[in-house]
């Protein structure tokens, strides 16, 4: 697994050049050098890159594949995208999506007040607005004010609730009134583990009943005029094309049902997001089965025939898909703080001049371990370690023979595991699965990975240097949270290995991949571990440029945003130090300046790396 799986995972946007993962674009820089560079600023702890080049490939890639099948399949009506700012509302991630969908009109999603207020304050006039998700009186006005002043403005209706209110503000005020889309509930569900956005007892959607009862809602208040839209999503990360297809039927027919009863102003079909993005890093695990062409494709040809078989005119194709535009831009490169099993290092032996004959006996078969006994003496081993803990428990051996025996034993099991790296026997993946190296990052999986914390979503991880040596370690990865379940354990069926590096001489630096959508938006503050520093990346035809820098919440701004009053905190710690004893005023004084310096750091640890 040397390549870590960056075929199947990376796109082509990162590959291996000699030692470290490069950038696959332009200058082709390594990730190594743009955190190396990062690093002088006396920049430490985690640091998330982003690189808006691949937020304009994905948005380029979604517009040419809908472009191409459109042709492809004489399909009359056009294509239209908006970005989720759920999946990411960050300042930099959203002045990509902007800047690199200008050309396209790309527009926004926005699912509460808060997005609603954003996408009206960043998107430019000829982009859509589409407004999903519960709402209340309030944030209808607000959706009339976006169309008021000058915005292309779907408000869609998740209930008839809603649109009663939609129709109750429409009547009562000047304002003007936004177009109106229709979430239909279907029976088609996707599969995968976010698919519980459709079906009949889904949280969203009218139903075939609710959906007549507010077409003639809509007529009766004179309002039929601005409905223009009909929308489904039925999950994200849609691992199978079937559901997608089922759901395109249904909600095509609605479509065409509805414009045929006298809904004349429908144009649009929403399909929603879910396209999915491929976080896998074995070829042997199972992701999605449908490429982006074969999704357009779909979408086109069954969305033109049956509108052609009821005789309706083409509707233009929205798509909401955020997890596929955003998901490989963000890249968290952590540093390694610590392998904790280094501790069984050979220089850590102390044998005494009389040493058990059973450590003898370990000494030897360490020493004499070889491709062709390895399996017998590892047997040996295991057996006179388990001798050897009887004897310490009844104090027939010393707590230094026992550090020996445990040293010793660790490294057979090693030293078998490098003579057999790719083993399938049983016993030794056991072995590795014991052996594992814990390496420490400089990171909260809380804060950066929460999908893997609370879905057991797995997120592409590779070290991003070293790449010439093989790596042997079998390796679970600890975050610096106080949390157990801060972990990404060991699985002997999707094995990580990584480097044995001494950290006292050398740098590690792992990189997690594809962290661009949700994570950010979903990252928790988890022993107060914030967002961490993050930069925006702009690769050259020379080099590159670091832009946009970021810096994680400092210890003071963290503890406002909770409600203490970080200056007050700030002075109490002072005055506590200036009451103390045995120190003089020069110390004091020093030692205040120190304290201040932490507050005004963020929370992640700094010194070590
Ligand atoms: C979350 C959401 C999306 C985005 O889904 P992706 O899987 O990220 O593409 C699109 N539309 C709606 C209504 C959503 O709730």
């Amino acid at each position: 697994m040397k390549n870590y799986g960056l075929k199947i995972w990376s796109d082509n946007n990162f590959i291996i050049q000699g030692d470290e993962v490069v950038l696959n674009y332009k200058s082709q820089p390594s990730l190594y050098d743009i955190i190396k560079k990062i690093r002088l600023q006396e920049t430490k702890g985690p640091i998330l890159l982003r690189f808006p080049h691949l937020i304009k490939k994905q948005i380029t890639n979604l517009y040419a594949s809908f472009e191409n099948s459109i042709m492809e399949h004489k399909y009359k009506g056009s294509f239209k995208a908006v970005f989720p700012l759920k999946v990411n509302q960050f300042p930099f991630a959203v002045e990509a999506i902007k800047e690199e969908g200008k050309a396209f009109n790309y527009g926004l999603e926005a699912g509460s007040k808060a997005e609603l207020i954003l996408a009206m304050s960043e998107i430019n006039k000829d982009a859509h607005i589409t407004i999903n998700g519960f709402k209340d009186k309030e944030m209808i006005t607000l959706g009339f004010i976006a169309a008021q002043s000058g915005h292309k403005v779907t408000i869609t209706v998740e209930g008839l609730g809603e649109l009663k209110t939609i129709i109750e503000v429409a009547k009562a005020s000047t304002l003007k009134v936004p177009n109106i889309g229709i979430r239909v509930r279907l029976h088609s569900m996707g599969s995968g583990i976010w698919s519980k956005s459709a079906g009949v007892d889904a949280k969203f959607g009218l139903t075939a009943t609710e959906t007549l009862e507010a077409r003639r809602l809509l007529q009766e208040a004179g309002l039929i005029e601005q409905l223009s839209m009909i929308h489904f999503h039925i999950g994200s990360q849609l691992n199978d094309i079937s559901p997608i297809k089922k759901a395109l039927r249904e909600a095509g027919n609605i479509y065409a049902e509805l414009t045929k009863m006298g809904a004349t102003a429908l144009q649009n079909i929403n399909i929603g997001g879910g396209v999915a993005v491929n976080y896998e890093q074995y070829a042997s695990a199972k992701t999605h089965n449908y490429s982006l062409a074969e999704f357009t494709s779909s979408v086109v040809f069954l969305l033109g025939e049956i509108m052609d078989a009821k005789g309706v005119a083409h509707p233009n194709i929205f798509t909401e898909s955020g997890r596929f535009i955003v998901a490989s831009h963000a890249v968290l490169i952590t540093p390694v703080l610590e392998l904790f099993t280094q501790d069984y290092q050979e220089e850590l032996l102390h044998f005494k001049e009389n040493n058990p004959p059973l450590i003898t006996e370990l000494q030897e078969l360490l020493k004499y371990l070889d491709p062709k006994n390895y399996v017998e003496y590892l047997h040996d081993a295991l057996d006179h370690m388990e001798s050897l803990l009887t004897l310490f428990d009844l104090g027939y051996i010393d707590l230094q023979d026992r550090s020996n025996a445990e040293i010793l034993v660790h490294n057979i099991i090693k030293k078998s595991l490098y003579i057999a790296p790719s083993i399938s026997h049983a016993e030794l993946r056991q072995l590795q699965v014991n052996l594992q190296e814990r390496y420490l990052i400089n990171a909260s999986i809380f804060q950066s990975l929460p999908d893997y914390w609370g879905l057991k979503q797995h997120f592409p991880v590779m070290p991003i240097h070293h790449l010439s040596k093989e790596p042997h370690r079998s390796a679970s990865i600890w975050d610096i949270t106080c949390d157990s379940d801060g972990e990404i354990a060991f699985n002997p069926d999707k094995p990580l290995f990584l480097h044995d590096i001494d950290i006292k001489k050398e740098e590690y630096f792992l990189g997690f991949f594809n962290l661009g959508a949700y994570q950010e938006a979903l990252g928790m503050g988890h022993n107060l571990f914030m967002h961490p520093n993050e930069y925006s990346i702009e690769i050259t035809n020379d080099g590159f440029k670091i832009k946009n820098e970021v810096k994680s919440k400092n210890i003071l701004d963290i503890l406002n945003s909770l409600g203490y009053e970080g200056e007050k905190v700030l002075d109490k710690l002072k005055r506590d130090l200036l009451e103390s004893d045995f120190m003089t005023q020069k110390e004091k004084s020093d030692t205040l300046l120190k304290l201040e310096t932490f507050l005004h750091q963020n929370g992640y640890l700094r010194t070590t790396n």
